[in-house]
């Protein structure tokens, strides 16, 4: 589940592989990618140049000399695959897009649920988003004022979007326990000083994850370096109470109830 740290890293990533590069060729191998990207579309690219590559939110958009922007979206389980010359496909890729180098970007995802989407010259190609998890803009004030509006637990509302950007599930649980504060609660109800925390433990794993972002991203199973997230049963590392999981909105949520309150 790629979040804001690992989007960065990929966005990265495509942008010094494809920038300035001509496109050459783009196949669109699923099924499920051709609903957003039919091949009619996709044969559209050919020719175009990729000025620039940026991040926002959980979106890598690519901006073509035409004025259009390429969506990237990696959902799950997506990630870039930079192929050289000549290489073979590598397993689950998705979506190839070729450059006239040689080189060529494959979005692999093995589980197939990742968009790419087309947005032609002065259409606004993403939806209402907050501020960015590790920008200046998300503030405590930001922060109370989006939750006044809305009923729920603080947890899900931190991976609602268009209240802060580039959270997902992972940081959202381990972002609240650097907060000691309890998942469960209701985020109107929580102080200033308590949302002030939330955006400090939101701030802090973000950083954390962006200066290492290579050991989650290369290996899906290391988990060492969680605080709570997926250490259900295994001792706080803070108090040693073992690590709880409930589901919140369908999502499993990890805490300790013993000093998140
Ligand atoms: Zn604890």
């Amino acid at each position: 589940m790629p979040e804001l740290p690992e989007v960065e890293a990929a966005s990265r990533v495509a942008q010094r592989v494809a920038k300035g590069q001509v496109i050459a060729g783009v196949e669109v191998l699923h099924a499920a990618q051709r609903r957003s990207l039919p091949e009619v579309t996709a044969a559209t690219l050919v020719g175009d140049v990729v000025r620039r590559v940026t991040r926002r939110a959980k979106y890598q958009l690519l901006h073509l000399g035409s004025g259009r922007t390429l969506v990237v979206h990696f959902r799950m389980a997506g990630d870039w695959s930079v192929m050289r010359r000549g290489a073979p496909l590598p397993a689950h890729a998705r979506v190839v897009l070729r450059f006239a180098s040689g080189r060529a970007l494959a979005l692999v995802d093995s589980r197939a649920l990742c968009t790419v989407e087309l947005f032609p010259t002065g259409v606004a190609p993403l939806p209402d988003l907050g501020p960015e998890a590790d920008g200046e803009e998300f503030t405590a004030t930001h922060l109370r004022e989006a939750v006044a509006r809305r009923s729920g637990a603080i947890k899900p509302l931190l991976l609602d979007q268009s209240i802060v950007a580039g959270v997902g599930n992972i940081y959202a649980s381990e972002a609240l326990w650097a907060a000691k504060v309890d998942p469960r609660r209701r985020a109107r109800a929580l102080s200033v000083a308590e949302l002030a925390r939330v955006v400090a433990g939101v701030r802090r794993v973000m950083a954390k994850a962006l200066a290492h972002p290579e050991r989650y991203y290369q290996s899906g199973s290391d988990h060492l370096r969680f605080n709570v997230y997926d250490r259900e049963g295994a001792p706080c590392r803070r108090c040693r109470t073992p690590i709880r999981r409930v589901v919140q909105a369908g999502r499993s949520t990890y805490w300790c109830a013993s000093c998140q309150r």
